[in-house]
């Protein structure tokens, strides 16, 4: 039985997703990053068991091997994946977790029975803001900003399949949109924000 709600957000790379979700989650409590394995290497500033598990491609194989991820994806030529043990966890603490996985880990998600999911994308305003973006942070080479362009334009072919759609044009009203979605989705469905049952309903 798990109590948490799962989120899944995803966004072409660049649009800001980790921007936004670093900020929510600083906000509200109760909401765990779910951190994914992957054989991509660390970019600067990226710590191991933070941002991902960095792992190498024989490591990373022998855990699918295992059945150990939830789902998992080859991204940009990279794999990533998320720890079915680890979610599961997260879930049954109660707490509410937090994907960052691509579209097609979404879809394997999304088309599962045995895990619920809400499904957010974040798009950019414009392809060319996301060029000016993945070239402002700095991080990756020429090579890999080409690729990742070229995937935002697959990526951004899945956004209607979500259940809600960011633009995140301005920052500040993105991060606000985010927040407003996550906190109604804890009001559904007999929930405190807090992941507790409402006491009063089983006093009745
Ligand atoms: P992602 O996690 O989706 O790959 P990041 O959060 O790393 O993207 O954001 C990519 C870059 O764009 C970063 O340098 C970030 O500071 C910048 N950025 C994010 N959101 C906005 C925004 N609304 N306006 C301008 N720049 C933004
Ligand atoms: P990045 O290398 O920029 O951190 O991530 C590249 C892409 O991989 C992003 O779209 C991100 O959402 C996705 N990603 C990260 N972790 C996972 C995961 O566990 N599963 C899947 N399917 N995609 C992931």
């Amino acid at each position: 039985m798990t109590t948490g709600k799962l989120f899944i957000l995803s966004a072409p790379s660049g649009a800001g997703k980790t921007t936004l979700l670093k900020r929510v989650m600083a906000d509200l409590p109760g909401l765990a990053f779910s951190v994914s394995h992957t054989t991509r290497l660390p970019r600067p500033g990226e710590e191991d068991g933070v941002d991902y598990h960095f792992v190498s491609r024989e490591q990373f194989e022998e855990m699918r091997e295992q059945g150990l991820f939830l789902e998992w994806a080859e991204v940009h030529g990279n794999l990533y994946g998320t720890s079915r043990p680890a979610v599961l966890a997260q879930l049954e603490s109660g707490l509410d977790v937090v994907l960052d996985i691509d579209v097609q880990g979404a879809a394997i998600l999304r088309n599962s029975a045995a895990i619920a999911a809400v499904s957010l994308f974040i798009t950019p305003p414009s392809l060319q803001e996301l060029e000016r973006r993945l070239r402002g942070r700095g991080t990756d080479s020429e090579e890999t900003i080409l690729l990742r362009l070229k995937n935002a334009r697959v990526e951004m072919q899945a956004a209607l399949d979500y259940e809600y759609l960011i633009v995140n044009a301005r920052l500040e009203q993105a991060i606000d949109t985010l927040r407003a979605i996550v906190i109604a989705e804890r009001s559904r469905g007999h929930r405190l924000p807090t992941g507790q049952p409402i006491e009063m309903l089983s006093e009745l």
